[in-house]
This record gives structure tokens, C-alpha cells and sequence, in this order.
């Protein structure tokens, strides 16, 4: 089954589950690997989905994700990233795109190019 990582930041939390709501036929057919407040809010709104939250992003859930997309285990990751505040975890931030970069998976960091991947992976 194809899994992807799905993670968003504070303020675009609320965008995150309205994208994975209107998808959420498409999206019952991967497995969902997300950071854990995000996948949280994620698994309340749409519970059906398979979703499994990993530890929250400033906690070290970029690294888990950064970890398995370093081992093949992610077809896609969409990071609602929010451009306008500061971060603390901002290293995990950008190690977590450059892997994904690195790993030449298909990148979302907002909904426009969320759309777009997913209708690559949908095809
Ligand atoms: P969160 O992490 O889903 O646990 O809030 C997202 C992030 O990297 O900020």
C-alpha cells in the first residue's frame, strides 16, 4: 500500500484537515504517516483514514518522517508549511525537505501542489 507523509504547520492545521476531508476518498487508500498533532487532528476528523501519528514535529516527528522517506518507506510528503512564523524546530524543518529533495519523492508544502501530487498518485 502507498504511504505518504502528511505533516502541517500551527496556523495552516485547520487548512490541513479541510484538504484531507475533501480527499478523503483518495487518501483511504494509502497509509498516512503523519507528526503527531497534525495526525492527531487528522485521525479526528476523518477516522476512517489510516493514519499513524508520530512523534510531534518539534519533538523529533520531522526526523521520524526524514528517517523513513531515507529508507524508501514514503511515495510522497505533503508539509503544509506556514511561511510567516518562526520555528524552533527550523533545522528539522529544512532537513526534512532536503531528504525528500534528496530522495526525488514528490514535495507539497502548500494546497495548490497538494492537488497536483495527489492527483499524480491518484493516476
Ligand atoms: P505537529 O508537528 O503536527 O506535531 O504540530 C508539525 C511541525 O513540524 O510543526
Amino acid at each position: 500500500m502507498t504511504a505518504i507523509g502528511l505533516v502541517a504547520h500551527d496556523e495552516k492545521k485547520a487548512a490541513m484537515v479541510a484538504w484531507v476531508t475533501a480527499h478523503r476518498n483518495i487518501l483511504g487508500s494509502f497509509r498516512i504517516f503523519s507528526t503527531g498533532t497534525t495526525g492527531g487532528r487528522i485521525r479526528e476528523a476523518c477516522p476512517e483514514l489510516d493514519v499513524t501519528p508520530l512523534k510531534s514535529g518539534p519533538l523529533g516527528g520531522d526526523q521520524q518522517l526524514g528517517a523513513m522517506i531515507a529508507e524508501g518507506r514514503l511515495s510522497a510528503l505533503v508539509f503544509f508549511i506556514d511561511p510567516l512564523s518562526p520555528h524552533p524546530h527550523d533545522v528539522d524543518i529544512k532537513a526534512l525537505i532536503r531528504i525528500a529533495a534528496l530522495n526525488d519523492i514528490p514535495l507539497a508544502v502548500n494546497k495548490a501542489s497538494a492537488d497536483l501530487v495527489l492527483a499524480g498518485l491518484k493516476a
